[in-house]
């Protein structure tokens, strides 16, 4: 049976613009037609990878042959190209954050409906292996009911590129990494939130934040601290979690990390008493290593899907939305508040969320 070959044009050709025609290409169903970005530089690359250039977005949007329009510009920008584009009769693939709040996030998903086209943010984050081992040592209960998450990106490089630092474009760091690690914690737990309380950092005197700290409470008990720093010279690992059996650690994307839990087979034996500093402690002795076991992470089975592949399906009716526009919605009303919980100093509670 011939499949339908779904045309893509993309807006924004600069670091994630480029990235995405190496996501699209294995997707036989998802073809990129072309190519828009303001800067001339950016079509002239476009043109050498034998792309397809276009003049304006209205070019974009009077082609016919374009089904789908994927957004990659600066944050600022996303709400008005995602809105025109829908209402031009195309699907829309819009990049994280989706937008800088909650309201104009609504004023698209509006959009959608009235022109029934499908609308998603590339979310890819929740595809990432360390995610999903995570997730399973949380699903399998790998290290017994886990009761507490932490979950860090750490850097040294500052906030890089140029719009990143600026706050009319939706700069910053929590909106930047944050989207990201928060969108992965909701998808943790069923649990509705308790409470927030935050920092933001503003260490390298830029406008905008450049990493925060947040700690998430949800009425099932879990808590979270979640972390973005672009200030760390060393590296926190990239997950901390503790179950009621064990803990997990993954130091970072190369999956090196390790599950250290109790032995179900073997009766707790004591620790034994180690010399600390100038003193003697068995509280912070290490577990006995007869009554723990030290487990390798083990690699996750991927989703089905990949974000391409679930897109084009969807295109199709064969499969439902990855990426639910309900959960980015609420996504954001996190990242608003942290950024309230922060502003205020203050826990924020009651959030609804
Ligand atoms: P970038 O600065 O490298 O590229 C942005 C490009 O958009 C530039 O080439 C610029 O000239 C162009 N542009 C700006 N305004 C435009 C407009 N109105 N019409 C057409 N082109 C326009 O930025 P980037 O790092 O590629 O980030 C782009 C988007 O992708 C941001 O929303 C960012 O948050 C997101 N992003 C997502 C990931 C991810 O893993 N999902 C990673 C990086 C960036």
């Amino acid at each position: 049976m011939d499949q339908t070959i779904y045309q893509i044009a993309i807006i924004g050709f600069g670091g994630m613009g480029s990235y995405h025609t190496q996501l699209i290409q294995p997707v036989a169903q998802l073809q990129v037609r072309g190519v828009y970005d303001i800067l001339p530089y950016r079509m002239e690359l476009a043109s050498t990878q034998g792309l397809r250039g276009y003049s304006s977005l209205e070019d974009v949007l009077e082609d016919a042959e374009v089904d789908v329009v994927l957004i990659a510009t600066p944050n600022d920008s996303h709400k008005e190209i995602a809105i025109r584009a829908l209402q031009a009769g195309k699907h829309v693939i819009c990049e994280k954050p989706v937008t800088m709040n909650s309201t104009d996030f609504l004023e698209i998903t509006a959009s959608a409906e009235a022109a029934k086209r499908v609308f998603t943010v590339h979310q890819n984050r929740r595809w990432d292996p360390d995610f999903l081992i995570v997730k399973e040592i949380v699903e399998k209960k790998k290290a017994g009911e886990v009761f507490h998450v932490e979950s860090r990106v750490h850097g040294a490089n500052g906030i890089p590129g140029d719009w990143r630092q600026l706050a009319a474009y939706g700069g910053g760091m929590l909106l930047d990494w944050g989207v990201h690690l928060l969108d992965q914690l909701l998808l943790l737990t069923d649990s509705k939130i308790e409470s927030v309380k935050a920092d933001l950092s503003t260490i390298l005197g830029t406008e905008v934040d450049d990493g925060f700290t947040a700690t998430i409470r949800f009425k099932d008990g879990l808590t979270a601290v979640i972390e973005v720093g672009t200030t760390n010279y060393i590296k926190l690992p990239r997950w901390y979690v503790k179950g009621t059996e064990g803990t997990a650690v993954i130091r970072d994307w190369s999956l090196e990390g390790e599950i250290v839990r109790t032995n179900p087979d073997v009766a707790k034996v004591e620790p034994t008493p180690i010399q600390a500093g100038v003193g003697l402690t068995k509280t912070m002795a290490p577990p006995s290593e007869k009554s723990t076991l030290r487990l390798p992470v083990e690699k996750a089975t991927p989703p089905a899907q990949s974000f391409y592949e679930n897109f084009a399906a969807l295109l199709d009716g064969r499969s439902a939305q990855a990426v639910k526009n309900e959960q980015v919605l609420r996504v954001l009303r996190l990242i608003e508040t942290v950024f309230e919980a922060a502003r205020t100093q203050t826990v924020v509670k009651d959030t609804d969320l």
